[in-house]
């Protein structure tokens, strides 16, 4: 399954609260090593066949005797993936990457299953062993909002996607220690939903809610002590593609014209003129975080369908509508948003440390990736991302456009429509792609 991305407009639209996830501690990245337990070694074996042009030489020879300070990243579907099988030299590509100590991470906008279940399909399809320290889908930065002074980690977090149960399963594993979902607020309070339920989950619940919903009419007089014995929502967070839009728009739009996110209530800064924003979102209301921002993506119909970024662009539009004129606050990433950039970096940073420390060569603090490749097919994500990404490490990202996926050369005769999508490199393959970056970075096929 390819992802599109078409929503320009949201990218810049989203950019007002695009830093929201800035500075967010992210300790838990620096557990994470590919190919912790081994040594760095240039030069591995000297009885390579082929140079980089025909195919990648299993052994690869380079002339410094200092760890390459460079790494991948590879967006799946389109690049080692097509139609859910792989293609041809992607697997040959991450094994000679895991011989020869390269880091690497895989960068996906796909999401809605847990990280250790899509590295296994990936590993079964692929012949390779991923694990989910090299693995990063739409959703996977959101467990940086664990950490720091501002961590949601205790608070009470609502989450959709188009599967509630596995959307609460995903936010649970991950260390969100209070989740609900749409389906739990209809489920203790039907009538927020006033329309024909056609799901169980949804009739059922899949959690009890701590506390009831607020239930009287509201005033800005009612004391703290009363709100506080009623369900409040702390963060909305979309995982993937909505199944159920009317319930999650309905229940969503709730909480975001709430008094400080407390479900049943409305804040009466609302459309107050006197207010900063006209007091929209502006009376405590819980943030509102999207995991991605694909209008459309490829599935198994002839014509594309509706992802995550037509919700998001549903929402947008109904706030307009309510709002009259103003505009939606939230934070989007996945690419080509730069959070997703600079959480993949952290990752391969804490790889390739491990790698240089195990190495004995000394202590590395201070040091970073010199440059990290960006290998997609989708320049509106991929390339768009990696060249729009301004590292605060100083790291170049390198965007490279494969052949195998979305980009059509011929229908684009090799133009871009803007500097923004043009890669710095087309290659046929994510082979040729990957030998084209060995070479650049001084390596040569052992001989
Ligand atoms: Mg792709």
């Amino acid at each position: 399954m390819e992802r599109l991305f078409l929503g320009r407009l949201i990218r810049t639209r989203a950019s007002v609260s695009r830093s929201a996830l800035r500075g967010v501690g992210a300790t838990a990245l620096s557990r994470s090593a590919h190919g912790a337990g081994t040594q760095w070694h240039e030069g591995i074996g000297l009885k390579a066949a082929r140079g980089f042009k025909t195919g990648l030489a299993e052994n690869l020879k380079r002339g410094s005797s200092e760890p390459p300070a460079f790494a991948f990243a590879f967006d799946i579907d389109g690049v080692l993936l097509h139609e859910k099988e792989p293609i041809p030299g992607a697997a040959e590509t991450l094994r000679l990457l895991d011989k020869n100590k390269i880091p690497y991470i895989l960068l996906t906008n796909g999401g809605g299953k847990r990280e250790s279940e899509r590295v296994a399909e990936l590993n079964d399809k692929l012949g390779v062993s991923i694990t989910t320290e090299s693995f990063v889908q739409s959703h996977t930065p959101f467990q940086e909002l664990l950490e720091g002074p501002d961590s949601f980690r205790d608070k009470t977090v609502l989450v959709t996607g188009s599967h509630y149960e596995k959307c609460l399963d995903i936010m649970l594993n991950y260390g969100f220690r209070n989740v609900l979902t749409p389906a739990d607020i209809f489920a203790s309070k039907p009538s927020v939903f006033p329309f024909q339920p056609v799901k169980k989950t949804e009739q059922q619940g899949l959690i009890s809610l701590p506390q009831p919903i607020y239930s009287q009419p509201f005033s800005a007089n009612d004391s703290s002590d009363v709100l506080s014995n009623h369900l409040k929502i702390d963060a909305m967070f979309v995982l993937n593609d909505p199944r159920d839009w009317a319930l999650d728009i309905q229940i969503f739009s709730d909480l975001l014209l709430s008094h400080q996110g407390y479900m049943g209530t409305y804040s009466p800064k609302n459309g107050n003129p006197a207010e900063p924003n006209c007091g929209w979102q502006s009376d405590g209301q819980p943030r509102l975080y999207f995991s991605n921002a694909d209008l459309v993506w490829s599935a198994a119909y002839h014509l594309p369908r509706f992802g995550q970024g037509a919700f998001q662009y549903a929402m947008v539009g109904l706030w307009d509508r309510i709002t009259g004129g103003h505009e939606l606050q939230r934070t989007c990433i996945g690419k080509p948003f730069g959070e997703t950039y600079r959480f993949a970096e952290r990752m391969l940073n804490a790889h390739w440390k491990r790698n240089h420390k195990i190495a004995g060569r000394g202590n590395t603090s201070g040091t970073e990736l010199k440059s990290v490749y960006m290998i997609g097919d989708n320049p509106e994500s991929d390339i768009a991302g990696a060249n729009g990404y301004r590292s605060e490490n100083g790291t170049e990202w390198v965007s490279v456009l494969v052949k195998t996926g979305v980009w059509d050369e011929a229908r684009s005769g090799a133009k871009f429509t803007s500097k923004e999508l043009e890669p710095k490199r087309i290659e046929a393959d994510v082979k040729s792609a990957v030998g084209w970056a060995l070479e650049r970075e001084g390596f040569k096929a052992g001989q």
